[in-house]
């Protein structure tokens, strides 16, 4: 079923005819908002939804449209080109699939002919805000659904069955549109849990309402602005091209010593097909192969994986590789390394284990004063590829002015995609309200991307997915910009295109400040 909470909707239901008639108004950040309309079929589920506004949050009307499809259909006809913002409907609905609770809300992705692009986002607020909430297509039938039936919308695809938001949603036109459903009941639920499931949806749609409320705030007509280049760089294509190959040759599980680059969205997909990221040697079988990341391993990681008789391959960037080289190279000729670089990347202690005796980390102008080289006449620097370029001019500054005499890498050590991006992003951030910067945590470049538009002065936020967007950042916000650091998949940049044109609509344009055609060769283990 459907329903759990029977209340038939009474003919000529007041609400719907109380809808003005006065026509539409766009949404603009900044202006006078058009009201959010919260669509409730059932009374019960519009008082839940009133209860749980917030009387100063955005300005909402609770319209209850009526039980099942006929008063849905009805009551959409007169919804449509009304003079109201964003549309939200939210009532109560059956759980198809077996996972679902009562009390958790599904907010819906496709509903009936309708698209709701930001359910990402929304279903990412409810979370922060302390409810289950998933995202997923929901169907609507004109019907209760019956159990065995529930198994054959679950296996097509849909979370949840309504009567009622099909026609709602494809109501709402050109303007932004959210769906959530709480779960009243389950197919694994008896009759007999249909009071405390109803009651689970209820409160669940009492706290979503000021949620949803924060959505309409968020909605708006927009501009992206597109930073070019963004994204993967040719290290990072090679390395994941190197992983995919060894897979395809070899079969599952393929060994990677550390994360391949540092992202999620790779790492996750790589394991799911079978690789298997591991943190130290030790955790790979003896006889195994074993990828190194492209970040670059020290020669003491070399050497345990060949006492250990491990297959090795290399997807450390030939970028990377360039550094150590440097640095066994000054080493050998008698020079204290000043590595400019932040503890603890991987990059860094690849490099530090190159010549461990002859370099010094130093992370800001502090540490080049606290330096004691044997020698200062021969002092040389490096830097990890992946630094901001201001944060290492001023170390770099800061070296030459002590040691006058500083030789210097044959070539700039940041690499081109760094430095790329960062310019990129630059030239967006002056023109932006914020930047939305795709990238994990834990990559260095992304971080750097983020402290670029920082130091610009707009503010910036490193973002995993689109989910990671907080809808109070957009509030007001008219002009995003957009990038994405060299280790985050271009779909994620979609992916975060499609959520925000989900809040209204999106102008999206580019700035390319630089095109890039560098491509590194594969290692002679992958090559066909
Ligand atoms: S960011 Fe630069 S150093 Fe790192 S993998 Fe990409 S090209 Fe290589």
């Amino acid at each position: 079923m459907t329903q759990t909470i029977p209340q038939p909707a009474t003919p000529g239901n007041p609400a719907t005819a109380a809808v003005p008639a006065t026509p539409a108004v766009p949404v603009t950040p900044g202006r006078d908002p058009a009201p959010l309309l919260l669509c409730a079929p059932m009374r019960i589920e519009a008082r839940a939804i009133r209860r749980g506004l917030t009387a100063g949050g955005y300005p909402a009307q609770v319209l209850r449209t009526g039980y099942g499809t006929t008063r849905a259909a009805q009551a959409a006809g007169l919804v449509r080109d009304r003079p109201f913002g964003p549309i939200a409907v939210l009532g109560v609905g059956a759980g198809l699939t077996a996972d679902l609770r009562p009390g958790d809300l599904v907010v819906g992705t496709e509903v009936g002919a309708a698209t709701c692009g930001s359910a990402p986002l929304l279903a990412a607020e409810l979370e922060r805000a302390g409810l289950r909430a998933r995202t997923g297509p929901i169907t609507t039938v004109d019907h209760l659904v019956r159990r065995s039936e529930r198994s054959a919308l679950a296996a097509e695809g849909y979370l949840l069955a309504d009567m009622e938001s099909g026609p709602l949603a494809a109501a709402a036109g050109g303007r932004p549109v959210a769906v959530v459903r709480a779960v009243s009941d389950t197919g694994d639920r008896p009759l007999a849990g249909l009071v405390s499931g109803g009651l689970a949806a209820l409160a669940a749609l009492r706290a979503a309402a000021p949620v949803v409320q924060r959505w309409a705030a968020a909605c708006g007509t927009r501009q992206v602005l597109l930073a070019g280049p963004r994204s993967f760089c040719a290290g990072v294509e090679r390395a994941i091209e190197i992983v995919e190959r060894v897979l395809q040759r070899q079969g599952e599980p393929v060994y990677v010593r550390k994360q391949i680059v540092h992202n999620t969205r790779v790492v996750g997909d790589l394991e799911s097909r079978g690789a298997v990221f591991v943190d130290e040697l030790d955790q790979v079988p003896d006889g195994a192969t074993v990828v190194f990341s492209a970040h670059g391993v020290s020669p003491a990681v070399r050497a345990e994986a060949s006492r250990r008789g491990l297959a090795v391959i290399d997807a450390t960037c030939p970028l990377v590789s360039k550094v150590h080289a440097e640095a066994r190279r000054f080493a050998a000729d008698g020079y204290t390394v000043a590595l400019i670089g932040h503890a603890g990347h991987e990059e860094v202690e690849g490099t530090l284990g190159e010549a461990p005796e002859s370099t010094v980390l130093v992370q800001t102008p502090q540490d080049v004063a606290a330096m004691t080289p044997r020698d200062s006449e021969r002092v040389a620097y490096l830097m990890q590829t992946t630094l901001s370029v201001e944060e290492a001019a001023e170390v770099s500054g800061a070296l030459r002015e002590r040691f006058p005499a500083m030789r210097a890498p044959g070539s700039d050590d940041i690499c081109y995609a760094t430095t790329n991006r960062q310019a990129a992003v630059r030239a967006v951030a002056a023109g932006s309200d914020l930047v939305l910067v795709a990238g994990s945590a834990n990559s260095s470049n992304s971080v750097r991307l983020v402290e670029t538009c920082e130091r610009a002065g707009t503010p910036a936020y490193l973002i995993d997915s689109a989910a990671d967007i907080q809808l109070s950042w957009l509030t007001g916000v008219s002009t995003i910009g957009l990038t994405a650091g060299a280790s985050a998949p271009p779909a994620v940049v979609e992916e975060i295109i499609a959520a925000l044109a989900g809040l209204g609509a999106l102008s999206v344009s580019e700035r390319v400040t630089t095109t890039e055609s560098i491509r590194f060769g594969l290692p002679k283990e992958v090559r066909q």
